[in-house]
């Protein structure tokens, strides 16, 4: 592959696990969203989000239950991702919860930032929680690993002009960028808009053809000239 100038990495199924995220992190957010709406029910910032939720929720359908709705779905919605976020900062801040990250991964960071090859995340999580999730490992703080967070603020991640958008952030022509994601839709799009893209297989990920293929960061190309 031709060398690049950063790599941009996806969260789940990527760098760290998809069941932890969904077997842990999601059931957390689902358990204790109503408790936390209550609590905080004069705060302006959660205010805010249930009135984006309410702007994107059915019709007359009470903020609240379209939130659990969402997380059930996993809906990529801003609202949700805010909320989750907010929530899980608390599970950090306790203790109850923690980061995950595979050790490759950890490994490859370490690697690239002393190589100085710049590390970019793009996650539906949104960037604030992407930054929680890393700094309350069981590793320790790993989230200055990272250079810098992308989220659905920048567009899905399944359409080609959210890949644009980031190189143009970043200032990297999307052809010196190197994305890696275990979802085809996503490699599919980032591929589109002319950045290379390679496939990670973890857990139960189907490997697909059309993408080059690592099972683990160890074994990921070199990109230097
Ligand atoms: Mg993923």
């Amino acid at each position: 592959m031709a060398s690049i100038d950063a790599v941009l990495l996806d969260i789940e199924g990527t760098l760290s696990s998809q069941s932890y995220v969904s077997k842990t992190l999601f059931p957390f957010s689902r358990a204790r969203l109503p408790g936390y709406v209550a609590a905080h029910a004069d705060d302006p910032a959660v205010r805010q989000i249930l009135a984006d939720t309410a702007a994107l929720a059915e019709h007359g359908e009470d903020p609240v239950a379209a939130l659990i709705r969402w997380i059930d779905e996993d809906r990529k919605a801003a609202p949700l991702k805010a909320i989750q976020g907010r929530i899980w900062d608390e599970g950090y801040a306790t203790g109850a919860l923690h980061g995950q990250i595979f050790p490759d991964s950890l490994a490859a960071l370490r690697r690239w930032q002393a190589e100085g090859m710049p590390r970019h995340i793009f996650s539906s999580g949104s960037a604030r929680a992407q930054i929680q999730f890393y700094r309350n490992c069981q590793e320790g703080d790993l989230s200055k690993l990272f250079d810098g967070h992308f989220d659905l603020t920048v567009g899905p991640k399944v359409e080609p002009a959210s890949y644009i958008a980031i190189a143009d952030k970043l200032a990297v022509p999307p052809a010196r960028l190197r994305f890696f994601s275990d979802n085809p839709r996503e490699l599919v799009a980032a591929e589109a808009a002319g950045v290379q893209v390679i496939q990670v297989i973890r857990e139960d990920t189907a490997p697909d053809p059309r993408f080059v293929q690592v099972y683990s960061f160890d074994e990921a190309p070199v990109w230097k000239d």
